[in-house]
């Protein structure tokens, strides 16, 4: 007996973003630079999206952004806090029980 509204564990209603907007907005997340609303959207979705969290798929993102920002190599920095906060982000992932 499934419930019609079965899309997953941690769903969030509606609040949560899609993959592209998560990915488009993860640099800012990690700078904290968005507002209330896009920071909980964006979290929600990381909450909930393992593929988003893979540290390949992270990579890319970090390719890209240093690309727009017409860089050679994402600041170490940088990458040390991006993969800092994907740590927090995914040990909570572990921690949450399925419902
Ligand atoms: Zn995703």
């Amino acid at each position: 007996m499934s419930a019609p509204e079965d899309a997953g564990p941690g769903r969030v209603d509606g609040t949560a973003c899609g993959c592209d907007e998560a990915v488009e907005r993860l640099w800012e997340y990690v700078d904290s630079e968005l507002g209330d609303l896009d920071q909980k959207r964006v979290q929600a979705h990381l909450d909930e999206c393992a593929p988003c969290l893979e540290e390949e798929h992270i990579e890319v993102v970090l390719k890209q952004l240093v690309r727009r920002c017409c860089q050679e190599e994402a600041p170490a920095a940088l990458r040390l806090r991006i993969h800092e906060q994907l740590s927090v982000l995914r040990l909570r992932a572990v921690a949450e029980p399925e419902a």
